[in-house]
């Protein structure tokens, strides 16, 4: 801990890479832990643009769920002082998460002020993106997913809806990796949280710190292949470490 708040508190700009282990203690489940599974359906297998093809309502159905559970959790600690790092100008998160969480936290801690932007590689589970015409749209509403017909459609011009995620097989926004590589490599510190370091490109931004001469701090209750690469590690929780971490240091 006395490592990681040193490595912290000397650091001129901070980088935050974070995936679904973050969100596991405000109830969001992540793919690959317990509770992951839906109707022992594997996410890689409905994740994917040939999923949507093959079956759009088989899609749809599992995305309202998701929606729905995700719907009802909050921000934790974890995500919380990350964000107040943030409105201080010290931190910026890069989220592999869809759940907004990070930008919910964001606007509790501005209260009222200039909300701390929040990079999203993967997009959000509440957005929607026209499968035609590309048309992209904030929605929280519940989806019925009982046939294609009550699937959402395009108020432009009336076609499919798709989530608004990035799918396994799916490139990411240049644009938004770019970014997100660009700060990783000016950083002196990069945090990684929850992430199974599986997916890429969340391992690589934190190597891009390391090669550049920051330091990679990781918080995962479990060995991560980023592991072996890290300058400090915690095997522990979000909420148990980030916290602690940041209190008075960032
Ligand atoms: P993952 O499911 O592959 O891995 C989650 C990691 O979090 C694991 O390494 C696990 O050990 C760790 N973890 C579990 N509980 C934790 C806790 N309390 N504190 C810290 N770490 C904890 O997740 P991933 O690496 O983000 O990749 C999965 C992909 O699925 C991503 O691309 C993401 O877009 C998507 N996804 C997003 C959400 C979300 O938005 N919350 C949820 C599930 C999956
Ligand atoms: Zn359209």
């Amino acid at each position: 801990m006395q490592r990681g708040r040193t490595l912290l508190q000397g650091a001129k700009s901070i980088v935050a890479v974070t995936g679904a282990g973050i969100s596991a203690e405000s109830g969001v489940p992540t793919f690959r832990g317990a509770g992951g599974l839906w109707r022992n359906y594997r996410p890689e297998t409905l994740a994917t643009p040939d999923a949507f093809a093959r079956d759009p309502r088989l899609v749809w159905e599992w995305y309202a769920w998701r929606r729905e559970k995700i719907a009802e959790c909050r921000p934790n600690a974890a995500h919380l002082a990350l964000a107040e790092a943030a409105h201080r100008g010290r931190a910026t998160v890069i989220t592999q998460n869809v759940d907004e969480l990070h930008r919910d936290a964001a606007r509790i801690v501005a209260n009222g002020a200039a909300v701390a932007d929040v990079i999203e590689l993967h997009g959000s589970i509440f957005r929607m993106q026209c499968t035609r015409c590309g048309a992209l749209r904030a929605d929280r509403a519940v989806v019925d997913a009982t046939s294609i017909a009550t699937l959402p459609k395009c108020e432009r011009c009336g076609r499919l809806m798709r989530p608004g995620v990035v799918w396994f097989g799916e490139a990411l926004s240049p644009a938004v990796l770019e970014r997100a590589c660009a700060l990783a490599a000016r950083a002196d510190v990069c945090l990684v949280i929850g992430t199974s370091a599986v997916v890429q490109p969340a391992a690589s931004i934190a190597l891009l710190t390391r090669e550049n001469g920051g330091a990679v701090i990781e918080i995962n209750p479990e060995e991560t292949p980023l592991t072996a690469h890290a300058d400090v590690s915690f095997r522990a929780t979000a909420t148990e470490t980030v916290p602690r971490l940041l209190a008075n240091t960032v």
